[in-house]
């Protein structure tokens, strides 16, 4: 068996050009031009490069974006301040505070600073709590984004074993999460791994979807996959670097070996990525919406 591609670029676009119109509309109907800043600590080179995506794809969508970079050595005081001054900035309906962030600052502090109801990457705790309790709130972005490409892709998710390997806080937990609501896209029956799993293989290969978000290059081998399982790989390791200096991406998942066993999978890059720059966006342009009281 050859897996099917389950492209994020081509999902994503779609969604894009959906936000898009919307955007447009908004402006056309209301005279509102969602507003999304980021605020950037430091130089960090994979954070630059998150960052300047983000905000070319806001421009693109005709989302009004400001980009901050303040220096490395940034208190946490000040950054409160600014998150605090953007909180009541009516022009901004999104606030994203890129991690990580220096040793000097909390990161729970800056996120917890930010409004609710202009978190939209969805870590605050409010939203999350919210999230937990199947509240409309903002949805992290790459679990939101890992939704809509399995709704969009036609996978069913009620019944089906989902299997994520990682819990962090802002992949592994949150997806899982979702993936056990009861509602569309969810109903799943959901297992979650992390490094004091033991045999790790035999939960992997029960699951009908496979969610891996580890950080560890190519972790995942058919020795993991059953026959026909989706593989969601939501890793992006920086292996190298090409002779002209452009980052070598590789997911969490041996791509070139998974794919002869699973029934579908997404690739590094083009899968997960997309996906999160696009949640972002929709996030933002709902963010705009709920301030003037529209559905
Ligand atoms: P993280 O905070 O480092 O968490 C990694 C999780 O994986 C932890 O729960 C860890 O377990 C678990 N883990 C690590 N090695 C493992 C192993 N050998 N066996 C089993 N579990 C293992 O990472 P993250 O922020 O969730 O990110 C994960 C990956 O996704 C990274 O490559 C990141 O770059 C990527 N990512 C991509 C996007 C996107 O938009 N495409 C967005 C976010 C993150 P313990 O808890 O036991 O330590």
């Amino acid at each position: 068996m050859v897996a099917k591609i389950i492209s994020g670029t081509s999902i994503a676009q779609a969604i894009r050009g959906e936000i898009a119109g919307e955007v447009a509309g908004l402006q056309k109907r209301h005279r509102l031009t969602p507003g999304l800043v980021t605020i950037l600590v430091g130089r960090d080179p994979a954070s630059q490069s998150y960052v300047a995506g983000k905000n070319r794809t806001a421009k693109a969508l005709g989302i009004h974006s400001e980009q901050i970079t303040l220096p490395e050595e940034t208190s946490e005081a000040e950054l409160v301040r600014l998150i605090e001054a953007y909180n009541r900035n009516p022009a901004i309906h999104g606030i994203l505070v890129q991690l990580p962030l220096p040793r000097q600052i909390n990161a729970a502090k800056a996120l917890f600073t930010i409004a609710p109801d202009k978190d939209v990457d969805g870590f605050h705790p409010v939203n999350i709590g919210k999230m937990m309790l199947g509240e409309r709130c903002f949805l992290p972005c790459t679990p939101q984004g890992i939704l809509e490409l399995l709704c969009r892709s036609g996978i069913e998710t009620q019944g089906a074993e989902v299997v994520v390997v990682g819990r962090s806080n802002i992949v592994g937990k949150p997806v899982a999460n979702l993936m056990l609501q009861k509602r569309m896209g969810g109903n799943a029956t959901v297992t979650v791994c992390h490094t004091r799993t033991r045999d790790m293989a035999a939960h992997t290969r029960r699951a009908d979807i496979l969610i891996v978000a580890a950080g560890v290059p190519k972790m995942i081998g058919v020795e993991h996959v059953r026959e026909g399982a989706v593989v969601i790989d939501v890793g992006v390791n920086r292996i190298g670097r090409t002779p002209e200096g452009k980052a070598i991406l590789a997911g969490d998942v041996d791509f070139d070996a998974v794919r002869l066993r699973a029934g579908a999978i997404t690739p590094v890059p083009g899968g997960v990525g997309p996906m999160t720059i696009t949640m972002l966006m929709q996030n933002t342009l709902q963010a705009a919406k709920n301030s003037a009281g529209l559905e």
